[in-house]
């Protein structure tokens, strides 16, 4: 019986007894009342909104207003329009979530330091005045640009119900200082939009035209495995095609899926792929005529009259450019630690294949030269001349973005934006970042450091950034950011530096349209709750919605909308711009309905077909192996010693990486993170079925392991030069030798001095890479040893 009908049926029990113990005198026959009735069980559809972002169908058994149970969708086949949305262990888990014990119940406000966890309950009322007056304060003493909308991605899926009010009020208010890019891909989206000129790729479907898949470290089958994740399409179609996984870690993606599995050192990529391109071209076995055609820089043909002589990527592959260093198989192999004869044996595969599928994760590019990583990456299907047709894909993540729109958020006053992985720096130095040394965008320098955070579902503030105890310390200094907004659906370790603790209701609680893109079909899915929210928790709508009216801007918030009314008008304006999708009425009345994905995804088709009518998004139009903007930046910016910015993709070397041999004399293992099947970043480790299904541990070769006397299961403290975490080991050869992996996610603990929870982020870095001042927390060297 659950708690909520348990408790109802007890009350009346309770009052039943007292009556009858008041006529143990009585002759009257002894009656066991009757049980109070219950409701009949209900369904709701629902979704999983986490930042898997794959928004998996979610099934809503309660009774009373109480989820009794989570199950998944069950209506039509495992293929093609009518596939399952079948979501995965964390997404049935969520009943959990609501229920948990660290749930956040009532407004609170802080009452011991910063990041102590002691807070005291208050009213609505007094939380609402407190955070009315702290926006003006800081808008009236700093200006908007002190406040900072903080990159969070705990509620991502949602189109009206989320994140979007809490912008759209301080655009407002007169605007906030807003960021740009995001912990999963900030290197690669650059890199992508500097050579194609966006981020477009082709569909997983595509896969299944293809005779190779060649992937660098594509892991769907541990971040996206449901239904129509791309995990399953992922799966089957390696059961036709041969598949090639590059990955430091014998993945679950690579798991009884592989044909070949070549494990290469972190960070080392990009020397793999200059390797295989210098056996291409010194066989003649590249495309040349593709080549001259479609792309900018190959060779001095069509290098542009600005760059200087022998710049272009041939000269540099052959080494005849300024390092005059041959990107041979035998120069790669000492690098990546592939041995040089496979190196040769996949570049005589990739010539031959007739429509390789290139594609990477978004591991590979979250490191301190992750830009010239996934540039590298792109080059393999232009070698080879392999783009536009059936079975090819650019070398990006495989393409699974759906067709809704999101809540309007007007317009910010503030044009200046910040790498979202620069916040710290922006808190402890903002008046002196700039465009040119710190990737400001909108402005050439910021006039203000951060005041005010708002971190709405958020766990990027402690957890998910880099160097968490640097980064506490950052927060905790009351004179730097003044004040800290956090709403939440649980205690999360970036809660903890809440000034003002808001509780948010969860996805199961909530109404709103989602929608979940499989590679054929996109399911829409019209989230109805019966589930009474618990506590006395409220939306990121409503909190904004009550600032508004306190702050005199609750017209321009609603336009005149009830909260339902912004559900249809959101959903509505996504199917102005897409007539295909059902009605706002079909689906309500449904709840859950599947649409058929136009096109065949082949990206790149057009421009192939056309590369004039259809040039691409780039300065010239082509593909640009060589980019002028980047020549300029690489002129331009101020960059610390070691970091590159180069007009071509170019291998390098940085801090911490693989030949860093300095380093490696106190820390000689390089450490990376790895997503695992129970958790979504940080969302779901509170949930102990979880914890129990999937265990954290830190990876091991039994190599490196045995030099160290540790076996499976042992306590180890992991060091770095930014703190020490604790964790247990586990020791597999899915590891390879001189490189350990600690799942990413969990959460921050710390206890003298040590995190005992086993947040890797405890001894990542806060330097960001060159161009996308993006999160390198991939590149990191280690030691580790029994606790
Ligand atoms: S975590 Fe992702 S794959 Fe799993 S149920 Fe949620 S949305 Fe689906």
């Amino acid at each position: 019986m659950e708690r909520r009908s348990f408790l109802k049926a007890s009350a009346a029990l309770g009052c039943a007894a007292t009556v009858v113990g008041c006529k143990t005198d009585s002759d009257e026959v002894n009656v066991v009342p009757p049980q109070p009735p219950l409701t009949e069980e209900q369904m709701n559809w629902s979704s999983c909104t986490c930042n898997c972002a794959a928004s998996c169908a979610l099934k809503v058994i309660s009774q009373d207003g109480v989820v009794t149970r989570v199950e998944s969708d069950n209506l039509g086949t495992d293929k093609g329009v009518e596939l399952q949305s079948r979501a995965c262990l964390r997404g049935r888990a969520s009943r959990q979530k609501i229920y948990a014990n660290d749930r956040l119940k009532v407004p609170m406000k802080r009452v011991g330091k910063r990041g102590e966890g002691k807070f005291i309950p208050i009213s609505w009322d007094e939380a609402y005045s407190t955070i009315a007056s702290e926006l003006r304060r800081v808008i009236d003493t700093y200006g908007n640009d002190a406040i900072y909308w903080q990159y969070a991605s705990g509620t991502n899926q949602f189109r009206a119900g989320g994140r979007e009010s809490s912008k759209r009020l301080l655009n407002l208010l007169g605007g906030f200082l807003d960021m740009y890019g995001s912990y999963s891909a900030a290197q690669i989206a650059p890199a992508s939009v500097y050579t194609f000129g966006d981020m477009s790729s082709s569909a997983y479907k595509q896969m299944n035209n293809s005779d190779l898949i060649l992937s660098f470290g594509f892991n769907p089958s541990e971040t996206r495995m449901s239904g129509s994740g791309g995990g399953l399409d992922y799966s089957l179609a390696c059961q036709q095609v041969e598949a090639i996984i590059v990955d430091p870690r014998y993945s679950e993606s690579a798991l009884g899926k592989e044909h070949t599995w070549l494990a290469i050192r972190p960070g080392t990529d990009a020397a793999l792929c200059e390797a295989l391109a210098y056996q291409l071209i010194s066989q003649n076995q590249h495309d040349q005529a593709f080549l001259d055609k479609y792309c900018v820089g190959f060779d001095e043909k069509t290098l542009p009259t600005s760059a200087p002589a022998n710049a272009d990527y041939k000269s540099y592959i052959l080494g005849n450019s300024d390092d005059g260093i041959a990107k041979t198989p035998k120069w790669a192999a000492e690098i990546t630690g592939i041995p040089e004869l496979n190196i040769i044996k996949l570049a005589d595969k990739l010539a031959a294949a007739n429509a390789p599928y290139i594609t990477q994760g978004w591991g590979p590019q979250r490191q301190a030269n992750g830009e010239q990583t996934s540039r590298a990456i792109f080059m393999l299907p232009l070698l080879v001349g392999k783009l536009g047709i059936a079975g090819t894909n650019n070398g990006n993540w495989p393409r699974h973005a759906h067709s809704l729109g999101a809540m309007p958020i007007g317009t910010n006053s503030i044009k200046a934006k910040i790498p979202c992985f620069m916040w710290t720096e922006a808190i402890t130095n903002g008046v002196n970042m700039t465009a040119v040394e710190h990737g400001v965008q909108g402005v050439e320098k910021l006039e203000n450091s951060i005041k005010f955070i708002w971190n709405y579902a958020g766990n990027t503030m402690i957890n998910q950034h880099s160097d968490t105890f640097g980064t506490a310390k950052i927060l905790e200094d009351e004179s730097l950011c003044e004040f800290i907004l956090v709403h939440d659906v649980q205690m999360t370790p970036s809660a903890m530096y809440a000034d003002i603790l808001l509780p948010d209701v969860m996805d199961l609680e909530q109404h709103d349209i989602v929608a979940n893109p499989g590679t054929d079909m996109e399911t829409i899915i019209a989230m109805t709750s019966s589930v009474k929210p618990p506590f006395d928790v409220k939306s990121c709508f409503e909190v904004c919605l009550e600032l508004a009216k306190r702050m005199g801007v609750e017209d321009g918030f609603t336009e005149g909308r009830s909260y339902q009314q912004w559900v249809e008008f959101v959903y509505e304006s996504s199917r102005k711009r897409n007539p295909a999708l059902p009605t706002y009425q079909e689906v309500i009345e449904q709840g859950l309905v599947k649409v058929s994905q136009s096109g065949e995804g082949i990206v790149m088709d057009k421009f192939i077909a056309s590369p004039v009518e259809n040039a691409l998004n780039t300065p010239s139009g082509k593909i640009e192996i060589y980019s002028e903007r980047l020549a300029q930046m690489s002129e331009n910016w101020v960059l610390p010693e070691g970091d590159i910015i180069s007009a071509i993709p170019k291998f390098c070397d940085t801090w911490e990486g693989a030949r860093d041999t300095v380093t490696q004399e106190k820390y000689p293992l390089q450490m990376i993170g790895h997503h695992t099947k129970g958790r979504t970043h940080s969302s779901f480790h509170n949930i102990p079925w979880l914890r129990e299904a999937v265990e954290d541990a830190v990876w091991m070769n039994p190599i490196d392991a045995d030099s160290r006397g540790l076996k499976s299961g042992d306590t180890v403290i992991v060091n770095s030069k930014r703190g020490s975490v604790r964790t247990v080991t586990k020791v597999t050869p899915r590891i390879m030798p001189g490189v350990t992996s600690l799942p990413q996610g969990a959460w921050f603990k710390p206890e003298n001095g040590v995190d005992i929870g086993g947040n890797i982020n405890s001894i990542t870095s806060l330097r960001p890479s060159p161009l996308a001042k993006g999160n390198p927390q991939h590149t990191n060297l280690v030691q580790i040893k029994k606790a």
